[in-house]
């Protein structure tokens, strides 16, 4: 997986502040200097300002100005699973990498490859909630345990990709030839949101129990949303812990 920012309002924080501002003043936002409009709030210079008048926002739940900066991501390699989660988030604009268009048949099955590789396959300790081993590998050391997973999870992929070429031979589209494709194959996705919008994500998708691609995908975009709104994010890193590493709903 690899995360980055495309593009970005520049100087987000400078705009949630005059956003805000205008909110309680009597004279026009557009008629002044930054350094005017935020006059009146505490603070040594600038910077200190737009903390004071951020960090009010966020303890009072003033979220309104937090809308009006966005960003527009790029995220490579994660699973159809995940892009099925993350674009359930009605307030974010997305594209996603097309499988009618793109053609899988040149790409190996191999885990970390065409398709996700589940982190901890290999992991004795990896179990489901409610796991239990079915009757034939009971008694089986870890070892065992362990090499039938990865055999059940290659066997699988490998499956899977020869039907997917099979099709493609036959001619079948690759929009109907996609079908057989498992929900771990890899896909890149361009998403843009609001800083409002990416606090929500990070409140549902960082959360405890989130599930781990999302989670390791949210926790990359809220480090760079700490370098691009640095004021908002690391507020919102130290004191809405809470929100961000609750139990998901
Ligand atoms: C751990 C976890 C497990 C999940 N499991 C499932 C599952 O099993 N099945 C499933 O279908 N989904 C599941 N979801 C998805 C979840 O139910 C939400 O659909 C998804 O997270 C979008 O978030 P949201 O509801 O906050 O809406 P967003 O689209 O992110 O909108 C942000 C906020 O805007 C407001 N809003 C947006 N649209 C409306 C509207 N139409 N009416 C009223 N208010 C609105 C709400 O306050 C909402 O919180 C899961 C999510 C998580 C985090």
């Amino acid at each position: 997986m690899d995360v980055q920012l495309l593009e970005a309002t520049d100087d987000p924080e400078e705009l949630i502040c005059s956003a805000a501002r205008n909110d309680y003043l009597s004279s026009f936002v557009g008629d002044q200097s930054f350094a005017e409009i935020m006059d009146s709030v505490g603070g040594d210079d600038l910077e200190e300002k737009k903390e004071t008048m951020i960090h009010r926002l966020l303890e009072h739940g003033h979220y309104g100005p937090f809308e009006h900066p966005h960003a527009t991501f790029a995220i490579e390699g994660v699973s159809r699973s995940c892009m099925a989660q993350i674009t359930r988030h009605r307030h974010v604009t997305f594209d996603i990498q097309s499988m009618r268009y793109v053609s899988f048949d040149e790409k190996e099955p191999e885990p970390g490859e065409a398709v996700v590789e589940i982190p901890g396959l290999s992991d004795p300790g990896l179990t489901g909630r409610n796991a239990d081993f079915a009757e034939e590998y009971e008694g089986l050391d870890d070892e065992a345990v362990l090499e039938n997973r990865e055999t059940a999870y290659r066997d699988a992929l490998e499956q899977s990709f020869e039907s997917y070429r099979e099709l493609l031979d036959l001619g079948v589209p690759a929009q109907d030839a996609r079908m057989v494709l498992p929900i771990g194959t890899k896909v890149n996705i361009v998403m843009t949101l609001n800083a409002r919008m990416l606090m929500h994500i990070g409140d549902m998708r960082a959360a405890a129990d989130a599930q781990w691609e999302i989670r390791e995908m949210t926790e990359d975009i809220l480090d760079l949303a700490a370098e691009w709104a640095p004021i908002t994010f690391e507020y919102y890193d130290e004191h809405m812990k809470d929100r961000k590493n609750r139990l998901a709903p």
